[in-house]
């Protein structure tokens, strides 16, 4: 028998593992959904798959991503090297800039959610796929837009329940910083290239600010070692003065963060504020969600310069959260109405009652026939509030045998009636 890929999940009602269940992920997209749409993002879907030089060009050679060779590629039939998405952001500049999106009134806030694909090694939390709710706000580089971003995503896991969370915000400078930043960690590392990972060894010329967020115990042990001074107290004038108001903003709306001097983000596109959501359940390494501003990624795309911020929230390492903290989730809807067949005939007789009154209420019926008691029991397992019996007699005079489940009360309806009983916008 087939099986799904190691790394990739089937997600349902009755899935047994964490974080595997649909309600928790309905839960999670519609009110970040409902929180994003609230503050005035449009909802936006671009292609799971995109020329392969979207993702190559914007998330840059030094990443994870491409060294590891974690984005799955194929060739269209031309010859030509398409790539499913390992992050959404550069996807949405590129729409942005194909669609000219620039002539609409700036900002541009976009918001999507879907499956995103690495090909990483799976352990508890990573997969090779699994979905993100991602917002990015386009066109205007300013602090405010930041903080509103930060505000946003904090907004969204507290409006789910989650508690214990922390906001570490930092700064990766300007362009111009960072190289002053690599030039410094160059001469720091370089003479223990021979002390880091096979991975790590080739950044320490390419860009060695990506050693410090390697996942490499090897590459750990030497950073502690060396202790390198952290990005922030590279940062040049306008990218301090960014930073701090950021903070200033945040302070004012009353978000708690924490300064990390030292974070840096996998991808290489980021300028100036990054940030990251961890929580205690999910362990140190690795983060609820991130985020971060990109003003140079529309131009690594080749297109003309277009400043934004964003974030990407996972959706499986959230689920996992909300479970350790044992927050409860909104019960699916039960049926008002469960309407069994008590004999053959009865069964379209319910399907077609089921299916006049569907537009008004939740019906759900039973699709074999059974005893009244056993009907009952059905019944009463879905939640509902009314069962309704169809059988021999009922069809004899033409009537439903409705029983209100909370009281017992039961009488004999004409289907009129029963429309008209469910009529109304208040049931009893
Ligand atoms: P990143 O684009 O790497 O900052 O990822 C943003 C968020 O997506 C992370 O904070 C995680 O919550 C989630 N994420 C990233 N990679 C994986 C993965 N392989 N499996 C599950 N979730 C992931």
């Amino acid at each position: 028998m087939l099986k799904a890929v190691p790394g990739t999940n089937d997600i349902f009602a009755q899935a047994k593992e964490y974080p595997f269940r649909e309600p928790v992920f309905r839960y999670i997209i519609s009110t970040a959904e409902e929180v994003l749409r609230g503050a005035g993002a449009q909802m936006v879907y671009t292609p799971i798959f995109e020329y392969l030089e979207v993702f190559q060009k914007g998330v840059g050679l030094t990443s994870d991503i491409v060294v590891k060779k974690e984005m799955f590629v194929f060739e269209d039939r031309g010859g030509r090297l398409l790539a499913l998405r390992p992050e959404p952001t550069a996807a949405i500049v590129r729409a942005f800039n194909e669609h000219g999106m620039k002539v609409w009134p700036q900002p541009v806030r976009l918001f999507t959610w879907g499956p995103i694909f690495r090909g990483e090694r799976q352990q508890k939390g990573r997969y090779k796929q699994f979905h993100q709710v991602d917002y990015e706000a386009l066109g205007l580089s300013d602090p405010l837009l930041d903080a509103e971003a930060i505000a946003l995503m904090v907004r969204i896991y507290k409006t789910l329940g989650l508690r214990n969370l922390e906001v570490k915000l930092g700064s990766v400078g300007d362009p111009e910083d960072r190289v002053r930043y690599n030039q410094y960690l160059r001469e720091l590392f370089g003479p223990y290239a021979s002390d880091l990972s096979e991975d790590s060894r080739v950044r320490v010329e390419a860009n060695p600010m990506r050693i410090l967020d390697s996942k490499s115990e090897r590459d750990q042990a030497l950073i502690a070692e060396l202790q390198p001074k952290p990005m922030l107290e590279f940062l040049g004038p306008a990218a301090q003065k960014f930073h701090e108001q950021v903070c200033n903003y945040l302070d004012r709306l009353g978000v708690a963060y924490t300064v990390d001097p030292s974070l840096v983000r996998g991808l290489d596109y980021y300028v100036r504020t990054a940030w990251e959501v961890h929580h205690a359940g999910i362990g140190a390494k690795s983060a609820l969600g991130g985020g971060g501003r990109y003003d140079g990624l529309s131009e690594m795309l080749g297109g003309p310069p277009l400043p934004g911020v964003g974030f990407g929230i996972g959706v499986e390492r959230l689920a996992i959260a909300l479970e350790q903290e044992g927050v409860a989730l909104p019960a699916d809807p039960s049926p008002t109405l469960y309407l069994a067949p008590l004999d053959e005939a009865a069964k379209i007789e319910v399907l077609a009652l089921a299916e006049q009154l569907r537009p008004k209420i939740h019906v759900e019926i039973g699709y074999t026939p059974k005893s009244p008691r056993k009907a009952l029991e059905d019944a009463l397992k879905k939640g509902a509030r009314y069962v309704g019996f169809i059988g021999e007699a009922e069809r004899a005079r033409g009537v439903v045998t409705l029983k209100h489940l909370e009281t017992g009360e039961q009488r004999a309806l004409e289907p009129l009636q029963l429309h008209s009983l469910f009529e109304g916008p208040e049931l009893k």
